[in-house]
């Protein structure tokens, strides 16, 4: 097991989540073939840093790439990454599986996570999947509706007050010492486990433009591991340009990105309805960063207006995500995309975990006599 550091190269051969300097660490790069196999975890065997707990699999990844007409009005060739179909109804569940798996095998009888959403309902999932206990630590401010889905599948639910910043920290340490493995948004495995997203990619088509709805940054991480482990592989003869996509109401990367930073800064007031992808303060933002700039690769913001418009847009042709997958959509009108390129968006999540500010059409009462006229 070797990890590297991303910002400041130092390496480990210990388990760690987190460099010295503060920055997430990673698996050093993975090379090899693709096999036969039914599953992106048997095709892709050579890549994964932890052999996957194949038996206890839910099925996720191996997910849809639907071709959309939504592109048709640029002048590109869209399609649509399908995450919405995992077992828990997100991307996150590729990397919870890979992860649960280490813990299992480190000996680890707990996991845990800082979330209030998505990755809070995988991680509680899966740990009963693998029989591990499971501490979801969320904010004070995470609803009950919200929660119910998370504590539906028997996890230890804990509401804390205080500041959620620093919990994703607080969480590592009190975990290393209690035992209890995180598996936060950038935790190394987790990563991992999102690159099959890129494998699957890959497998249909080269595309010339990914759009990645981008947060804390683990995603847009994995998604980049994941191709440029293809490309120095052998497997594809070119790197696809990656944009992270961000609300503006929510948008650290972007800003520092277009500001020449070379260090994020905390976002001040995140205020969008993309509650999945508000981390006012990402802590892959600098790695996310570096890739950008060492790959001449991009950043765009939208706003809450274009997220909803994406969102109905995408409704309507029969994917419904919530607001935060929709962004990569929203981002194509502020994007100069030449003629006939190929683009993936990847659609994060399902828009049932976000009913509230679903752009839904109207209902019409029809009393039964008169259903005749109802349906003319
Ligand atoms: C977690 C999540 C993201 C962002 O992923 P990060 O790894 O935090 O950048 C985007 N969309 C949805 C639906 C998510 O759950
Ligand atoms: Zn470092």
């Amino acid at each position: 097991m070797k990890l590297v550091c991303p910002i400041c190269g130092k390496t480990y051969d210990e388990p760690v989540q987190r460099c010295e300097c503060g920055e997430p660490v990673e698996f050093e790069p993975f090379t090899g073939e693709p096999y036969i196999g039914k599953t992106v975890w048997e095709r892709f065997w050579d890549f994964w840093p932890v052999e996957p707990e194949l038996e206890l699999s839910l099925g996720e990844g191996d997910t849809p790439l639907v071709r959309s007409k939504l592109g048709e009005e640029f002048g590109i060739r869209l399609y649509l990454k399908n995450e919405t179909v995992n077992p828990t109804w997100s991307f996150k569940d590729r990397g919870t599986f890979l992860a649960m798996g280490y813990a299992l095998k480190a000996g680890y009888r707990a996991v845990g996570t800082v979330s209030t959403g998505n990755m809070a309902a995988s991680v509680s999932a899966y740990a009963s999947r693998f029989g591990l206990e499971a501490k979801i630590l969320v904010s004070e401010s995470a609803g009950d509706e919200k929660l119910k889905a998370v504590s539906v599948y028997g996890g230890d639910v804990i509401r804390v007050r205080g500041d959620y910043g620093k919990l994703y920290f607080e969480s590592l340490k009190l975990g290393e010492r209690l035992g209890v493995y995180f598996i936060n948004s950038d935790n190394p495995f987790r990563i991992e486990g999102y690159k099959g997203i890129a494998f699957e990619i890959a497998e249909e088509l080269t595309p010339d433009y990914v759009l990645i709805p981008t947060s804390s940054g683990g995603l847009f991480r994995g998604i980049a591991k994941g191709f440029i482990e293809l490309h120095e592989s052998g497997l594809i003869e070119e790197l696809p340009k990656l944009i992270a996509v961000q609300a503006e109401g929510c948008s650290p990367i972007c800003r520092a990105f277009k500001g020449g930073k070379e260090r994020i800064e905390r976002f001040d007031n995140p205020k969008t309805i993309a509650k999945a992808i508000a981390n006012p303060y990402p802590p892959s933002g600098n790695a996310v960063l570096k890739l950008l700039r060492e790959f001449g690769w991009g950043c765009v913001s939208v706003s809450d207006g274009e997220i909803l418009d994406a969102q109905r847009k995408l409704a309507r042709e029969g994917l419904f995500v919530q607001p935060a997958s929709a962004t990569g959509v929203a981002a194509l009108r502020k994007l100069d995309l030449p003629e006939g390129a190929k683009v993936v968006s990847i659609l994060t999540g399902s828009g049932l975990r976000t009913l509230r500010n679903a752009p839904a059409g109207e209902v019409r009462e029809c009393p039964l006599e008169r259903l005749e006229d109802c349906l003319r």
